[in-house]
């Protein structure tokens, strides 16, 4: 079994009176790729940025990488990549120089055109990001968190408005991450990603892990329960015709 790279043991996050995260405790694996999963306001965010760093828990233990994150959390930082805003990104500034004014942040060296062609931007490298279609933006996006080498990638609905073709190159981008040892939490509202890409997810609701487990698993649960969908599936969908028809190669996107 893969190491616990991150260990979160009763879990909880009050805002006033109001308990967004109720005691929650769940183990992520070293090299996986895991997805939190559930409605708005189930407390996902709010869960991730305590793991970040960037909130203030209310009672609970988080470890992470073997650091403790009420005595180690500059530590904690320091191996984890976290997606800027892209509202971040100056406008004056082209990729090439975005990417070195970040590795100023992290005090690290960092060689902007290898970064960009990890994600498939080299071309762009002296375009300012507001020229960046939504895919590129979003790969450009990815490529900031691996600034400072991480060991651990938290991405925060990296597809949300895509067109087919970005969110699966995206996928792939996402997988690569993963296969060059780098462990990836991310939070997605597409089921059908959650299912291709995590290996495994939990699903939050109302501040509360109700089900963790592979998609595939959690699946076949379902269905050994008895339940059936209520009409015969097509063999294709309506997403594949249009993967089909307009193929699956890199574009402006
Ligand atoms: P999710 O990411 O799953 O949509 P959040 O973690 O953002 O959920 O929010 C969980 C709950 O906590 C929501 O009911 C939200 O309104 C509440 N919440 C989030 N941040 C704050 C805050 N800073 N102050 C008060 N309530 C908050």
């Amino acid at each position: 079994m893969a190491n616990k790279i991150i260990s979160v043991k009763n879990l909880s996050k009050n805002y006033g009176e109001f308990q967004a995260v109720k005691s929650i405790s769940f183990d992520v694996y070293e090299g996986e790729i895991f997805g939190l999963l559930g409605p708005n306001g189930a407390g996902k965010s709010t869960t991730l940025e305590i793991i970040e760093t960037l909130r203030e828990k209310s009672s609970g233990e988080v470890i992470v990488d073997g650091f403790d994150l009420d005595k180690k959390p500059g530590d904690i930082k320091k191996i984890i990549g976290v997606q800027l805003q892209t509202s971040g990104f100056y406008p004056g500034l082209n990729l090439v120089e975005l990417i070195r004014l970040f590795g100023g942040l992290y005090n690290r060296p960092v060689n902007p055109m290898e970064l960009l062609k990890k994600v498939n931007l080299e071309d762009k490298a002296k375009n300012k990001a507001k020229e960046l279609s939504g895919g590129q933006r979003q790969r450009f996006s990815i490529a900031t968190t691996l600034i400072n080498n991480p060991r651990i990638v938290f991405l925060d609905e990296p597809t949300t408005g895509l067109d087919p073709q970005a969110r699966r190159n995206l996928w792939d981008l996402i997988t690569e991450i993963r296969d060059n040892g780098t462990t990836v939490i991310l939070t997605t509202h597409y089921m059908d990603e959650a299912e291709q890409l995590c290996d495994r997810i939990a699903i939050m609701d109302q501040g509360k892990i109700i089900k963790l487990d592979s998609p595939d698993k959690m699946i076949d649960d379902l269905v050994e329960s008895g339940f059936e969908r209520p009409k015969q599936v097509k063999a294709a969908n309506l997403e594949d015709v249009f993967i089909h028809l307009t193929g699956r190669e890199m574009r402006g996107e």
